[in-house]
């Protein structure tokens, strides 16, 4: 056996992927599984996005564009960022990448490395977790409360940091719990944040436009004082149903860019013309589907709450945004991970275990409710009467 170096060993992986593994397995066993695991829409991506990239390879957009990504898209990105939270980003600040992990995995690599502390959501999204680790760096987990409504806490955080924190990783609208931080929280924390300038910060903003009951994004943009150490996360994935496109952007400070733009040379070169168009379509075209996409969002999120809360012993924290309820399932006496593993195989619904993203986890399931009302209904009766039959 070979032995590679201990990184290796440290690295994690994304349980939901693992779960829609077991879940494929079973409908191709012939059970009728239903899927509200894995965190990507259901829906096609929009047909005059399509068409732009079929348009792209029609035109003989095959080769290689450069490595922060078309002009073109990095300017789409620009007017997007304006539009959407008033302030001005560069075309050269922007980075057009494969997704929006991999502005984790470059933003965690910078800062990243034994000695060094990287402080992430906890339950968050569990990728940056595994990142932290994997560079050696320690992960220090900041604590989401269902009692804050999964929102960060700006005195909790900046209670976290020490002169070793290199890295501040926040997420709103949050995977996997639906909380959106408040924006007076976020004043208060970028306040504190000015007592430790030499603190990066990643902001995980791929669910901005996903939230309801008129619930509003802040985004990190919109304070100057820290946009010199500022990474913002964000891409085409899920406002779009782009998941299998991988297509993401993010925007970097002045002293970084030059880096990111470096790693992705030597990682993948850059991301295929016919995305990058069908990129720019998405931000300037029609976004009537998305309305439409999240109207469905909307009207499944408030099923999916009533039914959780009609469960025994579970009860469920309205989200906020995203596409996930994180119902507390503590007063069942059933732990997380068995539960979400005794859901798809007797029940063949696929859920994630709370603990998959985090040690604050336990006690919780992630429901995806990128799924039809039909489904989600047909969902929560077989778990209400899996409960019923395990009590
Ligand atoms: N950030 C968060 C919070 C996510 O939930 C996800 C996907 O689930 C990503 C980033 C990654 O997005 P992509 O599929 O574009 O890499």
């Amino acid at each position: 056996m070979l032995k590679t170096i201990a990184a290796f060993d440290r690295i994690g992986e994304e349980n939901a992927f693992a779960v829609l593994a077991r879940a494929t397995q079973l409908s191709n066993e012939g059970h009728d599984v239903i899927n509200l695991g894995i965190g990507q829409p259901d829906f096609l991506t929009p047909p005059h996005i399509v068409e732009a990239a079929i348009e792209a390879l029609k035109k003989g957009h095959h080769g290689y564009t450069p490595a922060n990504g078309l002009l073109a898209t990095r300017e789409a990105v620009c007017r997007r960022t304006r539009t959407l939270t008033g302030t001005e980003v560069s075309p050269d600040n922007v980075m057009i990448m494969p997704g929006g992990k991999p502005t984790m995995f470059a933003a965690i690599l910078m800062f990243g490395e034994p000695g060094a502390e990287i402080l992430y959501p906890d339950p968050g999204f569990p990728i940056y977790r595994s990142m932290i680790e994997f560079t050696g760096a320690k992960p220090v987990p900041v604590p989401i409360r269902e009692e804050n409504g999964f929102a960060f806490s700006a005195e909790e955080t900046l209670s976290l940091v020490t002169d070793r924190t290199r890295l501040l990783i926040l997420n709103s609208p949050a995977n996997p719990t639906g909380g959106v931080t408040p924006k007076a929280e976020i004043d208060k924390l970028v306040a504190g944040l000015e007592r430790f300038p030499n603190v990066a910060i990643l902001s995980d903003e791929i669910y901005d436009v996903m939230t309801y009951d008129g619930e509003v994004h802040t985004s990190l943009l919109t304070y100057p004082e820290i946009r010199d150490r500022l990474i913002v996360l964000n891409g085409w994935s899920k406002t779009w149903a782009m998941t299998g496109w991988r297509m993401g952007w993010s925007i970097w400070p002045d002293g970084l860019i030059g880096h990111v733009r470096k790693l992705a040379v030597n990682c993948w070169s850059c991301v295929n013309a016919p995305s990058q168009f069908a990129g720019i379509a998405a931000i300037d075209g029609p976004q009537e589907d998305v309305a439409r996409m999240m109207e469905a969002f909307d009207r499944r999120r408030k099923l999916v709450t009533e039914r959780a809360n009609a469960l025994p012993g579970v009860s469920c924290t309205v989200p906020k945004g995203a596409f996930y309820a994180f119902p507390n399932i503590a007063e069942t006496g059933w732990k997380a991970k068995p539960l979400a593993r005794a859901l798809l195989e007797k029940a063949h619904v696929a859920v994630v275990g709370g603990p998959d993203f985090g040690t604050l986890g336990e006690g919780y399931v992630r429901i995806s409710y990128a799924n039809s009302e039909v489904n989600i209904d047909r969902a929560m009766d077989r778990i209400a009467d899996f409960l019923k039959d395990n009590e």
